[in-house]
């Protein structure tokens, strides 16, 4: 039998919200890595110190993963395990990761992501829609291809996901209404895990209608229905 090795690298799901969320597993991963990637060094150092984890940090993020990624994957050849960490949820999933993670692969190293909170799939099934197949979109373009992608979706038939913001969500909530009908079903889940989590569940033209007189705070995923096969 082979010699159970430690991945290189392990991307740790941390909370969306609620800190009870960590899982024993990740806690216990992070607490063993010689070194934890994080997005944010002050947002995830807060976590750390909560779960009273003291390991060297050091800052990943979109604007130098370019830059760090071939060092990263030297330093993990070397010997050094790392744990990559967001500011909330799988790191990855629209948050840095896919770069290292292609990158250890493509060196021949091994990667293990743990199971844990992310904001979709609490969305995804609190929304009743059928989630037996569905489609993550993640964040629409805010404006270069935003309407080429809407339009590429109005065939969809299997339920669709998004992540949203605040100052967004009403525009998405009409474009989509437009794109897709205004009587097409949808969940607008905010506040996930937190004190304040609120599940909005209608049509697109009833939830623009409740969202103009109830304000839209925190962060928001938007699952929409897919078009109905037979119509
Ligand atoms: N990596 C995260 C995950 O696994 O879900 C997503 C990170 S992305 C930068 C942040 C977006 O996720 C927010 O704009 C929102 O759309 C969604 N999100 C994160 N936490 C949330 C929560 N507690 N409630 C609702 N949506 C949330």
């Amino acid at each position: 039998m082979s010699e159970v090795t430690l991945p290189n690298l392990y991307l740790v799901p941390t909370p969306i919200g609620n800190l009870q969320d960590i899982t024993l597993r990740a806690i216990e991963v992070l607490k063993a890595a010689d070194v934890i990637l994080a997005e944010d060094t002050r947002t995830s150092g807060k976590l750390l110190k909560h779960l009273e984890i003291s390991r060297p940090l050091q800052s990943y993020h979109i604007f130098n993963e370019h830059k760090t990624v071939e060092k990263l994957v030297q330093r993990m050849k070397d010997g050094e395990h790392f744990a990559l960490i967001s500011d909330a949820g799988t790191p990855a999933i629209s948050d840095p990761g896919f770069l290292l993670v292609r990158e250890v692969l493509a060196a021949g190293l091994d990667v293990q992501t743990l199971p844990g909170p992310t904001a979709f799939v609490p969305a995804l099934v609190n929304s009743g829609l059928p989630n037996d197949r569905f489609i993550f979109e993640g964040f629409l373009p805010h404006k270069k291809g935003r309407k080429t992608r809407i339009d590429g979706l109005v065939d969809e038939v299997r339920t669709m996901v998004f992540y949203e913001s605040t100052h967004r969500i009403m525009k998405t909530l009409e474009q989509l209404a437009e794109a897709f009908g205004a009587d097409r079903q949808a969940c607008v889940s905010r506040e996930l895990t937190k004190i304040h989590e609120e599940n909005a569940r209608g049509t697109l033209a009833e939830l623009i209608a409740y969202y103009q007189t109830h304000p839209v705070k925190g962060e928001i995923v938007l699952v929409v229905a897919g078009k109905n096969p037979k119509s």
